[in-house]
């Protein structure tokens, strides 16, 4: 297939912390962290989370290169790695962006997750061609998508990705705390952790675990109420907002209600709505 311009962006996982299945949290779905973003033959996955696994299930036997692109590696955003197909043939090759870390290379810190006692297959006996790139702020193209990669305020090496295509732009921070960043959240963009990455962006894929009543028990836990997603995707001037990373203990209807109420009083000047599981978006 030829490259098209067109973006194609599939939600594989939007469950924060740890997959949840149950009748309750069907709606919104289960799976940790993982988006892919295709365009013709270039396949693009933002974090590894257990979403990876059915993603792998459905992409063809045959296919040559894969991207992987991790936020950070707390647990839910690469547990689903050892289970996803393509690590396994031989013909594919996978690369793997992921942020530089002040202690340990992203190689070793990827060998700590496939090795046992948790996971049986070491990284070297992987079939596939591995390609590891460790990144920081960084910009660097994966075909024909420009991407822009920057230290977020949460804990441990983590970044947020800015992927561009033919003008249009998709900003992807599961994990993300702008509240502790600026001492003027949010009414300044100078300091605002993650600004120059979800700037003016047509999709923006952002944390939104808590309530806000909650979040006043958790300042610095790294994630972020409803409500300071709102005012920093308003400072940021996204046109659609996708609240991500809900929290495991949240039901459907809860989350609902909880959205519900954090954007009572605001005056909302873009699209707002609650990630969903194998929910689609296109972009030109
Ligand atoms: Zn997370
Ligand atoms: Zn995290």
């Amino acid at each position: 297939m030829e490259n098209t311009g067109k973006m194609k962006i599939t939600i594989w996982g939007c469950r924060g912390s740890m997959p949840t299945p149950g009748i309750e949290k069907n709606k919104y779905g289960g799976n940790t962290s993982c988006v892919q973003i295709e365009n013709g033959n270039s396949c693009l996955i933002f974090d590894g989370g257990s979403g990876i696994q059915e993603l792998g299930i459905t992409l063809h036997p045959d296919i040559r290169e894969v991207n992987i692109l991790l936020t950070h590696l707390h647990i839910d955003h690469i547990m689903g790695l050892g289970y996803f197909q393509p690590f396994y043939n031989p013909n594919c090759t996978i690369n793997i962006w992921g942020p530089s870390g002040s202690s340990e290379t992203l190689i070793n810190r990827l060998r700590r997750y496939f090795s046992p006692p948790f996971f049986p297959v070491r990284f070297k006996e992987l079939s596939a061609k591995i390609n590891i790139y460790e990144i920081d702020n960084s910009t660097f193209n994966i075909d024909d998508f420009t991407i822009t990669s920057e230290y977020l305020c949460h804990p441990g090496a983590t970044v947020g990705y800015r992927c561009e295509l033919g003008g249009s732009v998709v900003s992807f921070m599961p994990d993300h705390e702008p509240s502790l960043g600026s001492s003027d959240f949010p009414n300044l963009t100078e300091w605002c952790s993650g600004y120059n990455i979800a700037k003016e962006a047509d999709l923006l894929f952002h944390d939104g675990q808590y309530s806000t009543e909650e979040y006043e028990r958790r300042v610095g836990w790294g994630h972020c109420s409803v409500s300071d997603a709102i005012d920093f995707a308003t400072l940021s001037k996204v046109k659609k907002m996708v609240l991500f990373h809900h929290d495991p203990a949240h039901t459907d209807i809860q989350l609902e209600r909880m959205v519900d109420k954090s954007i009572q009083n605001k005056n909302i000047g873009f699209d707002l709505s609650i990630g969903k599981e194998n929910d689609v978006f296109h972009l030109q």
